[in-house]
């Protein structure tokens, strides 16, 4: 990377990896150890400003400032849910964008879910992120950013993470890696790569690639049908992939990561959770090194969809374990705080 501070528009300085941050320092004149203790400042201490960097020389710092930017985020407001203290973020990016997070506690520690994108291009039927399509993507530093405000916040650990927010992590593909290079760094939080969870709605080069970047992360593969044809009418991406390629890319997910894939399959009412589709998804699966998760849909005010009902859910359940597959039901958190995927960021800009 050429850092020769040409160009007028300042380095995104939160979005550099270790090596690239290194490479940087060692261009401005600056012994290596440097850009290890400017690396540890940005992610292991989470500081928001260059004046913070108590030990950094001031010369360094005042050089910093000319050439690079932190970019914080703001946050605009946080919910907590009454039922199951879950936390709902909304942040503002320095251009004014508006993002969601969420915090959730589990006995195992706390878990937080980050937005890759502002909007999404995908158009999935029932999912809120999307309405307004995509504006654009995260950098990797906006990415980490949700979680340091989040630990600030609450002052406790995060130690799970899944990019399961706002936007698709796959078409944004260079940051993402990025991120989880950054977050699973020895010098940053460290969260292990085995506790970060990238949730895809099935784009098969990326799969791919993923499968070849020597990483050990979750892959979740949001499915939701047993086939084609109903995976076409609620997920406009597979028009572009089927099923059947979007498997083949799991398997080789598992095959060069020795990862399990998580299937996830959100049930709605009379589309996709009847005992034929079960039976037809456990076939489908046989054999793989899977794990489904099923999700009751969470309904918006714009999806109109019905979620599916208790007996349904158990009978789907059951379908799929007598089928050989290992099934587990999400635990449904925050619903009275607009919990799933982009809800709160739509209320807010249609002003409620
Ligand atoms: N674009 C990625 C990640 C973001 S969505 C993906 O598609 O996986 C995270 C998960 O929430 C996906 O499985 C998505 O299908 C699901 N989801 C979105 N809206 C939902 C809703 N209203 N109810 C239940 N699950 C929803």
């Amino acid at each position: 990377m050429d850092f020769s501070f040409q160009s007028s528009e300042k380095i995104d300085i939160r979005s550099l990896t270790s090596e690239k941050l290194l490479e940087m320092a060692l261009q401005m004149g600056q012994p290596k150890y440097r850009a290890g203790q400017l690396f540890a400042w940005l992610h292991n201490k989470c500081v928001n400003s260059f004046d913070e960097m108590s030990n950094l020389p001031a010369s360094f710092r005042e050089e910093l400032k000319g050439k690079c930017v932190i970019r914080n985020l703001e946050q605009v407001r946080v919910q907590v849910s009454k039922a199951d203290g879950t936390r709902k973020y909304l942040f503002k990016l320095f251009d004014d964008n508006l993002i969601e997070s969420v915090m959730m506690r589990y006995k195992h520690g706390n878990s937080v879910c980050v937005s890759s994108q502002v909007g999404c291009a995908m158009g999935c039927s029932f999912c809120a992120s999307t309405l307004g399509g995509l504006v654009r993507n995260l950098s990797a530093g906006e990415i980490l950013g949700q979680i340091y405000e989040i630990q600030k916040e609450t002052g406790e650990r995060v130690s799970n993470v899944v990019v399961m927010g706002m936007g698709e992590p796959m078409a944004n593909y260079g940051n993402v890696m990025d991120f989880v290079r950054i977050l699973s760094d020895e010098n940053s939080l460290h969260i292990s790569q085995r506790n970060i969870t990238i949730s895809t709605c099935g784009l098969v080069p990326q799969i791919i690639a993923l499968s070849n970047e020597g990483l050990k992360i979750t892959l979740a593969l949001s499915l939701h049908a047993p086939n084609d044809e109903i995976r076409r009418r609620i997920m406009p991406i597979a028009n572009k992939y089927s099923i059947d390629e979007i498997l083949d890319a799991c398997r080789t997910y598992f095959d060069n990561t020795g990862r399990r894939v998580t299937f996830e399959y959100c049930l709605i009412d009379g589309v996709n959770d009847l005992p034929a589709h079960a039976r037809e998804l456990a076939g489908r699966l046989k054999g793989m090194n899977a794990h489904v998760n099923l999700i009751p849909v969470n309904p918006t005010p714009e999806n109109n969809y019905g979620q599916a009902k208790e007996k349904d859910i158990q009978v789907f359940k059951d379908i799929l374990e007598e089928g050989g597959i290992t099934t587990t039901r999400r635990r449904e958190m925050g619903r009275d705080i607009s919990g799933a995927c982009g809800q709160l960021r739509q209320q807010t800009l249609k002003g409620l």
